[in-house]
């Protein structure tokens, strides 16, 4: 089988570069205080296991897993909870680390998921924001990347189930 390569978006260099701008910024924004970061499974467990070596304040992890893609390239417009944090979070400070915030329905159903739980704040790191197709519009506090309307994948976006590993951000070349 021969191997693909997808055409490159964002490099490893500008990722990492981001990153630690968006680790200064929380950390500093966080100062004396204690953080909970929720990881959206699966799509950004490549960006929060960077990002949070980032922060340098005392961090809990939790993961929580919502789907709305499936298999395909087009939200279906449904998000299921698939898998819950086990913290409680009442009066805690939440980031909730996300990988690409699109129509922004997953995110508005997570935040709204939180809220009835009583934080003390909730914020919202996204590595990527696609505006084009924005119907539920979302505070993102900590942006990497605005971008266009392609579907990208790599650094832990998948398309069905595959590109996870890549190191950059490419974009899916139909076809391939
Ligand atoms: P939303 O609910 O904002 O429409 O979609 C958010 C979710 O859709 C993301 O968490 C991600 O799983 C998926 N998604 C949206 N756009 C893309 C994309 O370009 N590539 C990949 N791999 N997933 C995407």
């Amino acid at each position: 089988m021969e191997l693909y390569t997808p055409e490159a978006l964002i490099t490893e260099d500008e990722i990492s570069l981001r990153i630690q701008a968006l680790g200064n910024a929380i950390t500093k924004d966080f100062e004396d205080e204690d953080l909970v970061v929720i990881c959206v499974l699966k799509g950004a467990f490549v960006f929060c296991s960077d990002l949070i070596k980032k922060i340098n304040r005392p961090i809990s992890l939790e993961f929580i897993s919502l789907s709305s893609y499936g298999d395909s390239t087009n939200s279906s417009g449904n998000v299921r909870l698939e898998m819950d944090i086990t913290a409680n979070i009442e009066g805690k400070n939440v980031l909730i680390v996300e990988d690409i915030v699109d129509t922004g329905l997953t995110i508005k159903t997570l935040m709204d998921i939180m809220a009835v739980r009583k934080p003390k704040t909730v914020k919202l790191a996204s590595l990527l924001f696609k505006p084009v197709k924005l119907k539920h519009p979302v505070k993102i506090d900590y942006l990497g990347f605005e971008i266009e309307d392609k579907f990208v994948i790599g650094y832990g976006l998948d398309y069905a189930g595959r590109y996870r590993e890549l190191p950059y951000i490419g974009i899916l070349n139909a076809g391939n």
